[in-house]
């Protein structure tokens, strides 16, 4: 069985950072965001399922969904969040487990910003945070998205705090210096996970 490890931290923590450069080492990447927005690509069933749930007002006339629309509606109706989550939830996963038997690398990584929230750490043998403090996901995700703090703030506040993470995950790396301290960081676990894959 492939070795499979669980990347996760919040937003502006450095996950993309780290998954990037395992990428550099040849460890194929499934992220879990980018399998979330294409299982309701166009002409996809769970984009049909939707439809059929909630109306043909999701789809905008291309036939694509209509995400702003979606979105206000859940913001409406927290109900609705929890009818979307039951259709996309299951989808999410079987196409991640799909993605995860195919992949030929020594071991394959998970990313995931909602890892334990959504119990996809249940999908790996082991588990790896990417930490850093508030003040810097702020400072992060402002500069790489131009989001605003207050935004950023309220997905840190959605998200599982810090504290808890910490206590769940098996290997934790605090992300607070230069990007080259990371990768140096990140080095001595890969071997470590090499060597379990084996
Ligand atoms: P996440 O995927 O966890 O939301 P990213 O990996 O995209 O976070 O990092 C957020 C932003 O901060 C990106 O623009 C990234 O290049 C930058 N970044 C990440 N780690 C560092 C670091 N150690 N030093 C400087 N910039 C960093």
């Amino acid at each position: 069985m492939t070795f499979i490890l669980g990347l996760t931290g919040g937003i502006g923590s450095g996950k993309s950072a780290a998954s990037q450069w395992f990428e550099t080492q040849d460890i194929t990447v499934v992220d879990a965001d980018i399998v979330a927005r294409e299982i309701v690509e166009k002409g996809q069933p769970t984009l049909e399922q939707i439809k059929q749930s909630f109306g043909d007002w999701v789809l905008l006339e291309n036939g694509e969904l209509d995400r702003r629309a979606l979105r206000e509606h859940i913001f409406k109706q927290p109900q609705a969040r929890h009818q979307l989550e039951k259709i996309t939830h299951p989808a999410i996963r079987q196409s991640i487990i799909q993605q995860l038997q195919t992949a030929t690398s020594s071991y394959v990584i998970l990313v995931s910003p909602l890892l334990f929230e959504t119990n996809q750490h249940q999908l790996t043998q082991r588990t790896l945070l990417i930490d850093a403090s508030e003040d810097l996901q702020i400072l992060r995700a402002s500069q790489r998205d131009g989001q605003s703090i207050e935004q950023i703030q309220k997905i840190i506040a959605a998200q599982m705090p810090r504290a808890e993470k910490l206590k769940i995950a098996d290997d934790v790396i605090l992300n607070d210096g230069h990007i080259e301290h990371l990768y140096r960081k990140l080095e001595p676990l890969h071997q470590q996970y090499l060597a379990k894959a084996q």
